[in-house]
């Protein structure tokens, strides 16, 4: 009890003599509430920018498996001639292949700086028109597929590669089976953006992993069982942008253009 005594004087004495010291010398309350104010201020300032970043890596988070199925077919000739004729069809089938085609186009269309396509078959209207429209916002697409003989007269990867898609074939005996694609991988952004040779790093991107069972061709879509993993999660995009350009260098002897 004494020492509590004891200390409580002494704060109240220090007190008293701050507040003495600061009357005596006014510019030196006008520095320290100044301080004070600008310190605050920086922190509100730093908490702001945290809750804004954290919202932005909240909504580019996605983790979702789209199933492609006999209950999503039903509804595709119905989409197929809506498109051919040019008109909107509104959709009321939950299981919808042409929703879950829209699901893979959205997250191309939200890619900055690089797609990587390593795919088996590449013969799809819609997929290819959202890789152009990529390119056409100067993201750079490259493109790793298994060429058959026939396969030259595939216009629509000419057009791709005619609009700057970067395209290799695989080299080998075996078959490139992969049916996968990553958007904006982090290593590979990172790798774009020291070309540009900024002394400022690039706008933040969230690499995107597109995995699965489906080959991008409109024979395919809509009319097979299917599964693709759509997935942010950077362990998973590391992997795949990994071997992609494991292949991409693999592949560099067979580069067809
Ligand atoms: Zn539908």
């Amino acid at each position: 009890m004494r020492v509590e005594r004891v200390n409580n004087i002494r704060y109240e004495y220090c007190s008293k003599k701050m507040f003495q010291l600061l009357r005596q010398h006014p510019s030196w309350s006008i520095f320290i509430i100044a301080t004070g104010t600008i310190a605050a201020s920086e922190v509100i300032w730093l908490a702001y920018k945290s809750i804004c970043k954290w919202i932005r890596w909240r909504k580019a988070q996605v983790h979702e498996v789209l199933m492609f199925n006999e209950l999503g077919f039903e509804c595709m000739q119905e989409h197929r001639k809506s498109s051919e004729n040019g008109r909107l069809y509104y959709c009321q089938n939950k299981h919808c292949a042409q929703a879950n085609i829209d699901r893979i186009i959205e997250q191309l269309n939200k890619a900055k700086y690089s797609i990587d396509l390593a795919m088996y078959s590449v013969y799809s209207v819609e997929m290819t028109r959202a890789l152009k429209n990529a390119l056409l916002r100067k993201v750079v697409v490259r493109i790793i597929v298994t060429l058959q003989r026939g396969d030259k007269t595939n216009y629509l990867l000419v057009d791709l590669i005619h609009h700057g898609a970067h395209l290799r074939n695989q080299n080998s005996n075996y078959f490139m089976h992969h049916k996968f694609c990553v958007i904006d991988g982090q290593e590979r952004v990172n790798y774009l953006w020291s070309l540009k040779k900024r002394n400022y790093g690039p706008e933040t991107t969230y690499s995107v992993l597109i995995n699965g069972s489906l080959n991008w061709t409109d024979t395919g879509i809509g009319v097979n069982w299917e599964n693709v993993v759509i997935t942010s999660h950077p362990k998973m995009t590391n992997v795949f942008q990994s071997e992609f350009d494991r292949m991409w260098k693999v592949f560099s002897t067979n580069t067809r253009k």
